[in-house]
């Protein structure tokens, strides 16, 4: 058997890590000693590599205990059968390599230890043998790791597949596409440096050859209320940062800038513009060079540009009161630069955001606003103005990343690889619009995963002609629908004629329908304006503050006219005229993030899955700290025991006869050194010499199925021997 080793530098002991046989390398002064190491020992240091092969699968300490001694040793990674599990080191671990790429690729899963590319490698395989297309579901909290996985595996797959014949720069495309949309999409917040939000799925296309030749992204609920407000500590979009700190002098000039972010009021509320771990001024260089892969003209980034700075601007607009307590706009400058950078009228602009048309009657009739409520007009114009630019910017990566070959036959047989890179569960003291939309999400996703995952289950065992044994699990279809059904559901709720009339007339509100998994008996009791859902991953207490508003999104008619007026062409493309039409009631954001969910579900479904879930080991960002009460919660909000419980409800372990074979032949001395026969009759001759029981193992049409690790691991130690 080839000796494979990974060497990692652990101070003066250079270990090295052989998949089985495991031993320790040290350097001394006359030279190398080579110590072997028991499989058992190795075992109690560095833990299983995968979690079915826990003698205690139901313990949750078991569970932690064994992530935490792989963590000691920096192994990261490891598995749930085929899901992986990635604790976030915060270090730089060498382990994304060339030589990493070159070991995992083409090397089947259980020949080599865990690790993403041994997925990357495992569903791109699939892709080109079986032709199914395949989706990566990457879930877990705020800094747990998802978006480096996405960046690790868009960079496995650019380097280690083959260049498509025409239309090379794809592979380009696609990996320049991830500083555009972090830098509008990304901010600095107290969990993350560089955290998403927003929720991405990107596919990408594979020729027949397995060459990609296109993508296409679907975005999910950019954090738009960022863009005017930030917590203490945390800051808007990367993307003011940079251009403040990396633009040409010229072209500041232009859009009216000053580099100091001080003079931004939309870019002090959490008073961190700088950041150690981030260098705005070279990720500036990295966003602009990308735009131009991506398609952009000069013209095109211009207008990109002039709409970034009209943010600004916008936050900078300040009114004072009149003698009748009306807004009036004492602020210039910034209304001139306004107009030019967004190619408004100045004066219908000053009326928009001082004024509310309203329409009654057939009649238009201007009331002019308070200071409050011109405030919160410009804010939500800020915020439409930006999100509407990020929906824009994917779209034109979207045309960008088409496949130009869209007519040649290769095109014809794509297959298409999809990753999702998407917020995890989200608890904290006060939970509002946002946690409920992404928990609806997580919540959605988990029913996905079991449905999938005792699908493929019973699919395999079906296919091995082996008895299927039914598995009792939490069915949480329940909660989706307490969230989603028609009518009844919450999200209809919140559009109820009866609950908005309600709140204008301030009447109490409505107590929220309650599921009767939240009847048991319960902890804090529920505040006024609060309703609390039973979640999988465990209950949160949602306060309906702000809801209506958040949902409705609301934004004043002439503000939208005014933007559909714009000269500027980015901006023309946001704001349609078609909205103005008072037949249509628009969506609400609920309503909407509803149906791109279930279209994402049945994007999902149509593929074959696979799953990473991420795990923040401690909330100071630091390398080496293993925060177990923290690791414990996101082992319930992945869903990680019912995960593991799934799948050790029948056999712990499986493995292709020939594989097992070749691992195990030296036992027996039947079957060593070859064996001629069948590899099953093989497998057969082998376990009889081992004294396997009745009751340990089933015999399927392709693969070995065994009950409990420790037969498994009976027979691994008889190899050390
Ligand atoms: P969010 O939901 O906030 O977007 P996320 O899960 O996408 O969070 P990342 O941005 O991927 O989190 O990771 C946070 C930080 O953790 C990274 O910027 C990086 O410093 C570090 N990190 C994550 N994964 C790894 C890894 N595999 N190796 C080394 N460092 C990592
Ligand atoms: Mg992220």
């Amino acid at each position: 058997m080839a000796l494979q080793v990974e060497l990692i530098p652990t101070g003066e002991i250079i270990r090295v890590v052989h998949p089985h046989r495991p031993c320790k390398l040290a350097l001394g002064s006359d030279g190398v000693r080579v110590t072997m190491e028991s499989a058992l020992t190795a075992r109690d240091r560095v833990g299983v590599q995968d979690f079915v092969l826990l003698e205690n699968f139901t313990s949750e300490a078991a569970f932690i205990e064994n992530l935490r001694r792989r963590f000691r040793e920096n192994l990261i990674y490891t598995y749930i059968g085929p899901v992986l599990v990635s604790v976030n080191p915060y270090r730089d671990l060498q382990i994304y390599t060339q030589q990493h790429m070159e070991r995992y690729r083409g090397v089947s899963f259980y020949k080599v230890p865990p690790h993403l590319f041994a997925v990357a490698d495992t569903v791109y395989r699939a892709l080109r043998t079986e032709r199914r297309d395949q989706a990566v579901m990457i879930s877990g909290e705020s800094g747990a790791g998802k978006t480096e996985a996405t960046k690790r595996l868009l960079q496995f797959y650019a380097e280690t597949c083959p260049a498509p014949e025409r239309g090379g720069a794809v592979r380009d495309r696609l990996l320049q596409s991830n500083p555009v949309l972090e830098a509008f999409g990304n901010a600095k917040t107290l969990r993350n440096d560089n955290s998403s939000r927003f929720g991405k799925y990107m596919d990408v296309q594979f020729d027949f050859k397995g060459a990609p030749v296109g993508g296409h992204i679907l975005s999910y609920l950019l954090e738009k209320s960022r863009v005017v407000h930030q917590n203490h500590g945390e800051r808007n979009f990367h993307v003011f940062y940079q251009l403040l700190e990396g633009g040409e002098e010229e072209m500041l000039r232009r859009l009216g800038l000053e580099r100091n972010p001080q003079s931004y009021l939309y870019l002090v509320k959490g008073q961190c513009a700088k950041v150690s771990s981030i260098n705005d001024k070279s990720d500036w260089k990295v966003v602009r060079k990308a735009l131009t892969v991506i398609d952009f003209t000069e013209d095109e980034v211009e207008d990109l540009l002039s709409i970034v700075a009209s943010v600004l601007h916008l936050g900078n607009i300040h009114f004072a009161a009149d003698e009748e307590s009306n807004a009036q706009v004492t602020t210039e400058n910034q209304l001139k630069y306004l107009t030019r950078l967004l190619g408004v009228e100045g004066s219908t602009l000053r009326e928009a955001l001082t004024h509310r048309k309203i329409i009654a009657k057939g009649e238009e009739l201007l009331s002019p606003l308070n200071l409050e409520q011109a405030a919160y007009a410009r804010d939500a114009l800020s915020k439409a103005v930006y999100s509407r630019t990020f929906t824009w910017l994917v779209r034109k990566i979207n045309r960008s990343l088409a496949s130009k070959d869209a007519e040649s036959p290769s095109w014809r047989s794509t297959t298409v690889l999809g990753l999702l890179d998407i917020y995890g569960f989200e608890v904290f003291q006060h939970n509002s619009f946002e946690q409920f939309c992404i928990n609806y999400c997580n919540e959605k996703l988990q029913q996905l995963f079991i449905e999938l995952t005792l699908k493929s289950e019973q699919e395999e065992y079906e296919a091995e002609g082996i008895a299927w044994e039914p598995v009792q699990y939490f069915n949480n279809k329940i909660i989706c629908d307490l969230v989603e059904e028609k009518f009844k559901g919450i999200i209809s709720i919140l559009v109820s004629p009866w609950l908005l009339q309600g709140l204008r007339l301030g009447l109490p509100l409505p107590t929220p329908p309650r599921h009767k998994l939240a009847d048991q008996p319960t902890r804090k009791s529920l505040g006024r304006g609060e309703f609390r859902l039973l979640h999988y991953a465990g209950e949160v207490t949602y306060s309906v503050t702000g809801f209506l508003d958040k949902n409705n999104d609301l934004l004043f008619r002439n503000l939208k006219e005014t933007m559909c007026s714009s000269q500027n062409p980015i901006m023309s493309q946001c704001f349609d005229r078609s909205e103005l039409s008072d037949k249509k009631r628009p969506e609400t954001v609920a309503t909407q993030f509803k149906m791109s969910l279930l279209q994402l579900v049945e994007i999902l479904k149509s593929k074959e899955p696979a799953y990473i879930r991420c795990i923040k080991p401690n909330d100071s960002k630091q390398p080496g700290r293993f925060d177990e009460v923290l690791i414990r919660h996101q082992v319930k909000y992945l869903g990680l025991m019912e995960n593991l419980r799934v799948r050790r409800a029948g056999f712990a372990y499986r493995r292709k006869y020939e594989a097992f074979l070749q691992r195990y032949k030296s036992l027996c001395p039947e079957t060593w050194p070859t064996w001629t026969g069948r590899p099953q009759d093989g497998v057969a001759v082998l376990i009889r010499h081992l004294d396997y029981k009745p009751e340990e193992y089933k015999m399927g049409r392709t693969k070995i199925f065994i009950r409990f690790p420790k037969t498994l691991f009976a027979t691994e130690d008889a190899l050390e021997v």
